[in-house]
Parts: structure tokens; C-alpha cells; sequence
């Protein structure tokens, strides 16, 4: 029976004891009775617009107590296969970005090298490139899959090449993703110019437009995504202003006309049977949420999230018999 699992519910009321992620145990020491652990960074000195992202790692874990370890729509009980954790949050410096991309190094680098999945809640989508660095230092580039309204691949904002809207084009410069296997889905909304999006496909991205992915649909997409990623090493990111403003008001730069909650979670749960190398969620402010639509979205997805790791223990353990 794996080690680390949420508080039992039939037992404690879920609204009792303290938020962690999905009632899990938190836990400051890694062991080997980690198969993930979910780790906030609270930084949000990346944001151009609105800030407040710094509160969504709280946000979350405060949904996150109405999660059941049972999936249905994957049909798997998720903690008779995986222990996980909630690792508490990587100590950022508000303000810094250079300074705290080292403090995100330095606090993923333990997780990655004992190959544990961390699962990351943002903070702002600037926070991806310090988890890239990490992730690339233990598996060299890997291919990034990213749901986002926005492509995040510009030069700079007011003259500085660090923040929310750069990650990924300062990834590519850095030799951190594999953009041959990377592809950027959900691209909606005005922009300064065709080159925002015609700039990451030059620089090898494949890039689907919302309306490019609903014309396509959701298994389509799944197939495009499958053969783009292949069998290698892939990082998961999240920025929750891929959902339409409905399911995710509460967010930083809110584009409309976008994915469902419905479509998201389908997307997500057809990526079983990729290699990941950690996830995570970001651009969640809840200063501009309502009633907890942004964060009961963004829990969600975090949970599908945990599902796949579930899932791809079990068809090791599966395979392993079958031996
Ligand atoms: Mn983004
Ligand atoms: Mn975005």
C-alpha cells in the first residue's frame, strides 16, 4: 500500500485539518515513497497585467479538498498505485525573478533527481523557464506541451527579457526544449502582429490555434499531440487562461472565446501513455475569481494530472507481470 495518500474522508470531515493539496500529507523530507509531489511557487513579479498569481497555489490547495482518490472517467484508484505528497511551496523572492529562478532550480533539482514528478501551481507562466532549467539539467531537453492562450514566445516586455510572456522563447535560446517534439495549443486573442505567432512556428513550435483545435476536436488533437511528443521525455504546462474566461475568470491576461472545462479535461486525460517529467498549472489569481470557478478548474486539472501518473505505474506494474 503506497505510503503518502489523502486523509480519508469517510473519517475527517474535508473541510477539517490544514490545505494541503487534496488533503495529501505534508511533507518538507523526500523518501522514497514519492511518486510526485505537488509543490507551489507563489511568484508572480513576471505578470504584465493584473497580479496576484502569488495567491493561486493557495487557491488551489483550498478546492482541491473536495477531490476523490477515485477517478471514474480513467477508472483507476489513484493511491492503490502512487504516494504523493504535498511538498509545501519553493521559497521565491517577490520582485527577483533572476534570484528566484535560482530558488526554483534549487528546490526542484532534489525532486528531479530523486525522480519523483513534481507537479508545480503557479505563480505566473515567467516561473516554467526556472522549472525547465531544472528538468533539463536531469534529462537534457525535453519536449514541452503546452495549453496556453497565449504562445509566451516574445522577445521582451518594457525592454526586459524575463517574464510571463518570454519563458519560452528564453527556453529555446537556453537549449532546454526539444522544439521539434514541442507543440503550443490554444493560441486565441489579438496581437501586436502576425509575427507573435508566425515567431514560435519559425522557431520550430507547432502551434494550433483554439479554433484550429475545436474545428479539429478533441481526439484529433490528441493524435497531433501523441505523434508530435512521441515515446521521450515531455513537460506538461498548464496556464489556465486555455479555458475559456467562464471555467477561468480568475486569471491574468483573459482571452475569450476558448477551450471548456470539458474539453481541457478530455485533452488531459488523452495524454495517457506519454513520458512525463513534471506538470504544472499556472496563472491563477484568485483576486479576480468567483465563487472558486478558476481554482475548482485548475484542482481538476492537477488531479487528471496525478490520474496519468497513476495510470502509467499501473501499466508498468501491469507490464512487469506480464514478464
Ligand atoms: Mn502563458
Ligand atoms: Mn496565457
Amino acid at each position: 500500500m503506497p505510503k503518502y495518500q489523502p486523509k480519508n474522508s469517510f473519517e475527517s470531515p474535508r473541510f477539517s485539518g490544514p490545505r494541503t493539496f487534496m488533503r495529501l500529507p505534508y511533507v518538507e523530507q523526500l523518501d522514497e515513497h514519492m511518486d510526485f509531489v505537488i509543490t507551489g511557487i507563489p511568484f508572480d513579479s513576471g505578470q504584465s497585467f493584473r497580479t496576484g498569481a502569488r495567491f493561486g497555489p493557495g487557491a488551489i490547495r483550498d478546492f482541491s479538498i473536495l477531490l476523490r482518490p477515485y477517478n471514474p472517467e480513467q477508472d483507476i484508484h489513484i493511491f492503490d498505485y502512487i504516494s504523493g505528497v504535498d511538498f509545501g511551496d519553493i521559497p521565491i523572492i517577490p520582485g527577483y525573478i533572476a534570484e528566484t529562478y535560482d530558488k526554483i532550480v534549487a528546490g526542484l533539482t532534489p525532486i528531479l533527481n530523486r525522480g519523483i514528478i513534481p507537479i508545480i501551481l503557479g505563480g505566473d507562466h515567467s516561473i516554467t523557464l526556472g522549472e525547465l532549467r531544472a528538468v533539463a539539467k536531469k534529462y537534457g531537453p525535453v519536449a514541452l506541451l503546452q495549453f496556453d492562450a497565449h504562445s509566451d514566445t516574445w522577445d521582451s516586455y518594457f525592454g526586459q527579457k524575463y517574464n510571463h510572456g518570454t519563458p519560452f522563447r528564453r527556453a529555446l535560446e537556453e537549449g532546454l526544449i526539444d522544439v521539434s517534439r514541442s507543440i503550443q495549443i490554444g493560441m486565441r486573442g489579438g496581437l501586436y502582429g502576425p509575427e507573435d505567432l508566425n515567431d514560435a512556428r519559425k522557431m520550430g513550435f507547432e502551434v494550433w490555434t483554439t479554433n484550429q483545435m475545436k474545428k479539429a476536436g478533441v481526439e484529433r488533437m490528441l493524435e497531433v499531440i501523441h505523434h508530435r511528443v512521441g515515446s521521450g521525455p515531455v513537460f506538461v504546462t498548464f496556464d489556465i487562461d486555455f479555458l475559456d474566461p467562464i471555467y477561468a475568470p480568475g486569471t491574468g491576461t483573459p482571452e475569450v472565446a476558448g477551450a471548456s472545462i470539458d474539453e481541457a479535461l478530455a485533452l488531459v486525460r488523452g495524454l495517457h501513455g506519454l513520458d512525463f517529467v513534471g506538470f504544472d498549472l499556472v496563472e491563477v489569481l484568485p483576486a479576480f475569481d468567483h465563487g472558486q470557478i478558476t481554482s475548482a478548474s485548475a484542482a481538476n486539472i492537477v488531479y487528471e494530472f496525478i490520474t496519468l501518473i497513476a495510470l502509467k505505474k499501473r501499466q508498468q506494474l501491469q507490464q512487469q507481470k506480464s514478464w
